[in-house]
């Protein structure tokens, strides 16, 4: 629930706000809430084993969240609170920290990954069982789980009704920020026994990666700076720029709603004001914000897709290429050899980064599917592994989308040539000279397909396929044929709906 201006009660003397994916002060619900309904509010933040041990040892990540902690850590620490952090399986730390602090009640933001879901319901079991509430707000997503439903009361299947739906209901009143600066004397500092600094990286079992050398600026200033800089220079030209990975369209801000460095009210708030005005950049930007919530509610409505199962059962009757073979052209694809340009400089972006432009998430989604042969759920989980942004709920629904398998997805019978996307959206292969420097002097017309140019343009720029770049690993007319057929399961059923 957005903010309630009343005469504050303060139902409980003690309370603990727990941190986790919306690492900011400013607009925070449940922090909003904590200050508003506790005399003393003790913050935490728990660096999860669950969740970290799974994690490859150098995780931009973990680096994120810990540069972002700091910073939260030390603008805590101005106003009289400041963060008590652990390193342990928060399903049982948040109970052994409420016991010893003493605490009535904790407030965190919710998480509707199904995993959260599990942690947090157990969490409530052993904060019960000490007698202490745990309070779950609405944070990361204007609207959530059942809030925009057909008018049958039904889960949106398709995303146009959706977002007309959505839009239908916004307004001031969900986009308001939470005025947690007025409360924040009750923040109190962390006791002298549970006083604990931020652990180093390298306590944690993580290595320094390449993340200060990336333009990604953390914390929540750096999520200001972003969309200030996006705000300020791009969003007018959003919807003409946003295709192009050489420009710089988008507005980088997805690790940063990721992990709750910036407000999702805020940032709406902004796009749905310029978009009432006519500007078409922020109406299309807005449709950005209004996928993510899409999404979420697919999730929500379906956790088993968390499972692998595709959003439409009939598609795991597909079936995959597996074995050796496979393996080798999984291989080249994530490793960005698969002699397509515009693929392999996507997934250098992705390697070198974390980060992939839209637009390139779904060629390469596609490729792999529909070029490759390759089941969906190999590339969703390198994906996960590798993007800084990574969150469940779209890299489930982006990759069905890519895959046909999911909700609202692209028709099974849609298959992107990787040629002609590089033509269309990279023209003048500016984006792909950047990331495979070895085609740099290639033409503009042969940069998209380099094993069709002439013996003669390629000794000029200095390339001999097979040695410097590769020659394609699949032939796209023979792979798009196969697709077709590989894809004929699903035909009948389709055709049944049509
Ligand atoms: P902008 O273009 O500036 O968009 C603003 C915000 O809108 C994004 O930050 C994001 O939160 C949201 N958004 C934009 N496009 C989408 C979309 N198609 N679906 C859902 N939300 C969207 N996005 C993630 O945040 N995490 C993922 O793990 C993820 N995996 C993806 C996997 C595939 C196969 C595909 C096709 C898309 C995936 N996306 C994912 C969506 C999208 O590619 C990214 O959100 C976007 O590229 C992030 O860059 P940006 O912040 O500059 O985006």
């Amino acid at each position: 629930m957005p903010p309630i201006l009343l005469a504050v009660d303060k139902t409980y003397p003690r309370g603990l706000m727990w941190f986790r994916r919306d690492l900011r002060l400013a607009d925070n619900a449940a922090l909003y809430h904590a200050l508003r309904s506790c005399r003393a509010v003790f913050c935490a933040f728990v660096f999860d084993e669950e969740l970290l041990d799974g994690l490859p040892r150098a995780d931009r990540r973990v680096e994120f969240i810990h540069a972002s902690l700091a910073e939260l850590d030390a603008v805590l620490r101005e106003r009289g609170g400041g963060l008590i952090v652990r390193h342990a399986a928060a399903r049982d730390e948040i109970a052994r920290l409420a016991r010893a602090l003493d605490v009535q009640a904790v407030f965190a933001n919710r998480d509707d990954e199904p995993q959260a879901v599990a942690r947090d319901n157990h969490v409530r079991g052993a904060l019960a069982d000490t007698g202490a509430m745990l309070h779950l707000h609405k944070d990361r997503a204007i609207f959530e789980r059942d809030e925009v439903l057909t008018r049958a009361g039904q889960p949106f299947a398709v995303f146009t009704p959706y977002k007309r739906a959505w839009l239908a209901k916004v307004d001031e009143f969900y986009l308001k920020p939470y005025p947690v600066e007025r409360y924040l004397d009750a923040l109190a500092p962390p006791p002298a026994d549970a006083e604990s600094p931020l652990p180093a990286l390298q306590a944690l079992g993580f290595e320094t990666t390449n993340l200060a050398a990336l333009d990604l600026p953390t914390g929540a200033s750096g999520g200001g700076r972003l969309f200030e800089e996006f705000f300020d220079r791009h969003i007018d030209q959003y919807d003409q720029l946003r295709d192009y990975p050489a420009r710089r369209g988008p507005s980088y801000l997805s690790v940063h709603l990721r992990f709750g460095t910036v407000s999702i009210r805020e940032l709406a708030g902004v796009a749905h004001r310029l978009a009432l005005a006519g500007n078409a950049g922020a109406a299309t930007w807005l449709s950005e914000l209004i996928w993510r919530e899409f999404y979420f509610q697919v999730l929500w409505h379906r956790p088993d897709v968390a499972d692998g199962k595709s959003f439409r059962p009939e598609y795991d009757k597909i079936a995959w290429h597996h074995g050796k073979h496979a393996d080798g052209l999984f291989a080249a694809w994530c490793e960005g050899r698969t002699g397509y340009p515009l693929v392999d400089a996507a997934m250098a972006q992705i390697n070198q980064s974390g980060y992939m432009h839209n637009r390139l998430r779904m060629v390469v989604a596609s490729f792999l599917c529909k070029d490759l042969g390759l089941d969906w759920r190999r590339g969703e989980a390198y994906f996960a592994q590798h993007l800084n942004d990574y969150e469940l709920a779209s890299n489930n629904g982006g990759w069905q989308w890519a895959s046909s398998s999911g909700c609202d997805a692209q028709p099974w019978f849609r298959i992107f040539n990787p040629v002609t996307q590089s033509q269309r959206f990279d023209p003048e292969g500016r984006f792909i000279r950047r990331y495979l420097p070895q085609l740099a002097r290639l033409p503009d017309n042969a940069i998209h397909a380099p094993w069709t140019a002439p013996p003669v343009e390629l000794e000029a720029a200095g390339l001999v396929l097979g040695r410097d770049y590769p020659a394609p690993i699949v032939d796209h007319a023979q792979a798009r044929e196969q697709t077709l057929r590989r894809y004929a399961v699903v035909r009948s059923q389709d055709k049944q709906k049509d």
